[in-house]
């Protein structure tokens, strides 16, 4: 099964570098502008696959998050992102996520007849986040947004395809669980196209180079040691890595 898959620009956001590298062991103490990536996945015979479908609204990134400038253009909007590819939002059969991240589900409900395949542990965390609750960035919720959460488990919940562990919910597509990594139920969705295995890898990595080639992990991780076997295994299985936070990925995203 060869799919095609088209990289969704649907918004930007000013980041410190240092996220790029574990702890912050960096004396890059620039920041940058990067993409919030979502992907089209075209192929399947039952329709148009959706991964991650970026942020709710901009300004709740600064307010409720704590973070830098975020924007999205009218372009930049996930309806106008797949009209690119002659896709509107009712054709979409299927909206994979890889995290519950602000950034990652914002728009879960623009997609009207799409099932929604997330990792139960990861909803669980979403609506509970662990971790200290005063940090200077990331807010109580630790870049979990309870507006998503809400929708997931009230309008949105009988679309729901709550996952635990690894799936293949089509030939050629699956769902891996790297439980701890980024999150505690980040999932990573290999395709096969063209040019042999895709990764789009959500947050696990950030730079291919960097994460992947050097296997430094990135500085947002629940435990090291987790993370740093899911940057090995993708490794290991991925001929191609799709990060989120990469504008490179808009380049060699585009396969098929
Ligand atoms: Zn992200």
């Amino acid at each position: 099964m060869n799919y095609r898959i088209r990289p969704l620009l649907l918004g930007e956001a000013e980041v410190p570098n240092v996220l790029d590298v574990f702890w912050s062991l960096s004396t890059d103490r620039g920041r940058s502008n990067v993409p919030i990536l979502g992907f089209l996945i075209e192929g399947a015979p039952e329709g148009p696959i959706v991964v991650d479908c970026g942020m709710r609204d901009p300004k709740r990134a600064i307010e409720i998050h704590r973070l830098g400038p975020h924007s999205c253009a009218p372009e930049q909007a996930l309806p106008a992102q797949l009209a690119l590819h002659g896709v509107q939002p009712s054709d979409v059969k299927t909206l994979i996520l890889t995290h519950l991240h602000y950034d990652h589900c914002g728009n879960c409900a623009q997609l009207p007849n799409a099932r929604i395949i997330v990792q139960r542990s990861e909803l669980m965390a979403a609506a509970a986040p662990m971790g200290p609750a005063a940090l200077p960035i990331g807010g109580k919720s630790l870049f979990y947004d309870r507006a998503d959460v809400a929708e997931l488990v009230d309008p949105l919940w009988d679309r729901l395809d709550l996952i635990e562990g690894d799936c293949e919910p089509f030939p050629g597509i699956a769902c891996v669980l790297y439980d701890n990594s980024h999150t505690p139920g980040h999932q990573c969705v290999y395709v096969e196209t063209e040019k042999g295995t895709a990764a789009i890898v959500g947050d696990i990595a950030r730079k291919v180079d960097l994460n992947i080639h050097q296997a430094i992990p990135p500085g947002i991780y629940y435990d090291l040691e987790k993370m740093r076997r899911a940057l090995a295994d993708i490794a290991r299985r991925a001929d191609i890595v799709l990060p989120t936070h990469d504008w490179d990925t808009l380049v060699h995203g585009k396969i098929g």
